[in-house]
């Protein structure tokens, strides 16, 4: 089990199978405060950029890590507590990483800070780049992203332009939709539209499939979601649940130590997290497993979501 502070995993990906996570950011140090983050409420809205985390601390983290564990993952993926696009030292960390080790290194950011020439040059040397799009509308980019007060979607559209010019390799754009706040269908027809001028390799539609952190971000439904992969492209695909069966011994011994935290106590994400010593994002991707095995049910409680083990989990007990 991985232990380090800002590599975690690797987890389970649905985009990117097994994926090692690089966090360079702190606990929700975001541009964005999406209604559908599953990580909670941005706590640091910032669009300044500067060394959240040194470098030197990612790279011999890492290094500890590659020497243990390497043949497990199929990406390096810079991901985490935030937009990882805020840290000034992210193409310098790329680069190191690229000198340790040929695992494909994929960068997820939400795209926002793309129209400054600094962050695109820090992404040039990524395999892959998975920014999301998800309003090209101002007010309803404002509803669904909650965005910094210095961004506006005509800027965020033009970096991804810019971005897909001058970047060689492929770009997987992301279109999270949240029922009511995002799934017009107008909304949709403008970004068909732009999603054409950008041009990304693939398009991924995605829906609340996670715990979000508002209880009012609701997903849309099977249908719905393949009447908007329509409308927005050919290249569209909707994100599927991965193959169950392949992780399923993996996860094991991981499930069964936060179940045996549940049945002592209701926990949130964040206290599973300290508890178990193990990052937030991987816990995340247990606690889907978990509940779609119908292993743990979630609880809201004030604003806050906490996990229980389910009745049929008790009774198997
Ligand atoms: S989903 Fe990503 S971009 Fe949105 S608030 Fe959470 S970390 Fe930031």
């Amino acid at each position: 089990m991985n232990r380090k502070r800002h590599i975690f995993g690797p987890v389970p990906s649905r985009r990117l199978g097994f994926s090692l996570g690089v966090d360079i950011i702190p606990y929700k140090t975001c541009s964005f405060d999406c209604v559908y983050c599953q990580l909670g409420r941005t706590t640091n809205k910032t669009i300044q950029r500067r060394g959240y985390v040194p470098k030197q601390l990612i790279i011999s983290e890492l290094k500890d890590y590659l020497v243990e564990d390497r043949d497990k993952v199929d990406y390096i993926t810079f991901s985490g507590s935030g937009e990882p696009t805020l840290n000034s030292k992210i193409g310098e960390m790329i680069g190191e990483i690229k000198q340790m080790t040929d695992i494909p290194i994929a960068v997820l950011t939400n795209g926002s800070l793309l129209f400054e020439v600094e962050v695109r040059d820090g992404l040039r040397n990524a395999d892959l780049v998975l920014p999301s799009l998800d309003a090209v509308t101002q007010n309803i980019f404002e509803r669904v992203n909650r965005p910094h007060e210095g961004l506006v979607t005509e800027k965020t559209i033009e970096g991804l332009k810019k971005f897909r010019k001058e970047f060689d390799n492929e770009i997987w754009l992301e279109v999270m939709l949240v029922k009511g706040i995002n799934d017009d269908r107008g909304e949709v027809k403008r970004m068909a539209d732009v999603i054409s001028e950008i041009n990304p390799d693939k398009i991924q539609l995605n829906t609340v499939v996670r715990p979000p952190c508002e209880p009012l971000a609701m997903p849309l439904s099977t249908s719905e979601m393949k009447e908007i992969c329509k409308m927005l492209s050919e290249k569209a695909e909707i994100i599927t649940p991965r193959a169950r069966k392949a992780l399923k011994a993996y996860e094991k011994d991981i499930e069964d130590e936060i179940v045996m935290l549940l049945k002592r106590r209701p926990c949130t994400i964040g206290d599973i997290s300290n508890f178990l010593g193990i990052h937030r994002n991987e816990i995340i991707k247990y606690i889907e497993v978990l509940e779609e095995d119908k292993r743990v049910v979630k609880r809201g409680h004030g604003n806050q979501s906490y996990f229980v083990v389910s009745e049929d989990e008790m009774r198997s007990m």
